[in-house]
């Protein structure tokens, strides 16, 4: 018996997340996956009794998230990493097999792939050459188009999705598509944050997360922000138990005053790195472009991509490699380090520039 047979198609034919874990590699300076450079130290209550199953949605978490996003608590869900907000999301409002969702290439590749993975027809459009929305191209393709995933600011590619753009979007698709706008790394930039917008439109949705700027990409801990109606829906499709009592403990830690103000400190350092960064690459001869980021990473194209990538993770230096991905060729991703890294990586790369 062949149990591979017995796997759905659409699952046979997957080609997995590559994810920065399951990718591995050997270093000592790891720039692959936006995660912070440095742990932080919130230590467990004493008291976190795990006999009982926990909140399904922990009221504390909500109360500490509703206060630092200035959203009612029924606007704010919680799960498992924004990747479980993603996907609860197609399975709420998708049919699978009819409905579609459609997002911007090149942009975070998780929506493809749990929308394989439901069975929900994903619709692709490739961005314009200034990573902007493709507005008459994604107009011609909204058939059966439930969810647009907007990724803001756009990982790889590091840029904020123009607002005329979404606000165009969100009035052409009004009442009949939603917009998801992931704000994964909203914090970098909190000014563009479109929490504001919820108020104004019914259709959008907004993603959020503690594994970046709170440093916390272990803890799996994300946040869903919407208007009731649509929140209600979530809390009908998401499991009893999506949050682990030790996540919702050290959360709501990382969301105290204390959390919060620990964490914008951490971003001022990490933006001015970027900023160091990003001037001491253009600087660099093989390097043909440097796109300016308002995240905690840096998308690169370099001459000879494979040469660098290869070199540097020799010299346990790990980045993430975009080249084959469409529009990304000779592209590779650097996320933010301390300043040591950045240091380091700037001279591996100079050092690199003088064998040529
Ligand atoms: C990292 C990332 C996520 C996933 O966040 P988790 O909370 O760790 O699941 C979602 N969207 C984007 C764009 C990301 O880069």
């Amino acid at each position: 018996m062949n149990i591979e047979e017995l796997a759905r198609t659409n699952i046979r034919k997957l080609t997995p997340y590559q994810s920065a874990r399951r990718l591995g590699g050997q270093g000592h300076i790891w720039l692959n996956a936006n995660e912070f450079p440095l742990p932080v130290s919130f230590k467990l209550s004493q008291k976190t009794l795990l006999n009982r199953y926990p909140e399904c949605q922990p009221k504390l978490l909500i109360e500490r998230y509703s206060s630092y996003v200035g959203l009612m608590p029924e606007q704010i869900l919680i799960s498992r990493g924004a990747d479980e907000g993603i996907e609860l999301i197609m399975r709420t409002f998708c049919e699978p097999g009819k409905d579609a969702i459609l997002f911007c290439t090149p942009t975070y590749g998780m929506y493809r792939v749990i929308a394989n993975t439901i069975g929900i027809r994903y619709i692709s459009i490739p961005m314009l050459d200034n990573w902007q929305l493709n507005l008459s191209a994604i107009v011609n393709n909204l058939d059966g188009v439930k969810v647009i995933y907007i990724c803001r600011p756009n990982n790889p590619t590091g840029n904020l999705i123009n607002l005329q753009d979404i606000k165009q979007l969100l009035l052409i698709t009004m009442y009949k598509t939603l917009i998801v706008i992931d704000e994964a790394y909203i914090e970098f930039c909190s000014f563009a944050t479109l929490t504001n917008w919820l108020h104004k439109y019914h259709n959008i949705i907004i993603l959020r997360t503690l594994s970046k700027a709170f440093a916390l990409a272990g803890l799996r801990c994300g946040f869903t922000l919407a208007n009731k109606s649509i929140i209600d829906l979530l809390l009908k499709v998401i499991t009893p138990y999506p949050i682990a009592i030790p996540t919702a403990d050290i959360a709501s830690k990382a969301l105290s005053k204390y959390g919060i103000h620990l964490m914008c400190k951490r971003v001022v350092e990490l933006n001015h790195n970027r900023n160091w960064l990003y001037n001491q690459l253009l600087q660099i001869p093989y390097i043909t472009h440097v796109y300016p980021s308002e995240a905690n990473y840096i998308l690169v194209r370099f001459i000879n991509s494979s040469k660098v990538f290869d070199t540097l993770s020799n010299e346990g230096i790990i980045l993430r490699d975009q080249n084959k991905i469409p529009k990304l060729t000779g592209c590779l991703r650097i996320s933010i380090g301390t300043s040591y890294e950045c240091e380091y990586i700037i001279k591996s790369l100079k050092n690199l520039s003088m064998e040529q």
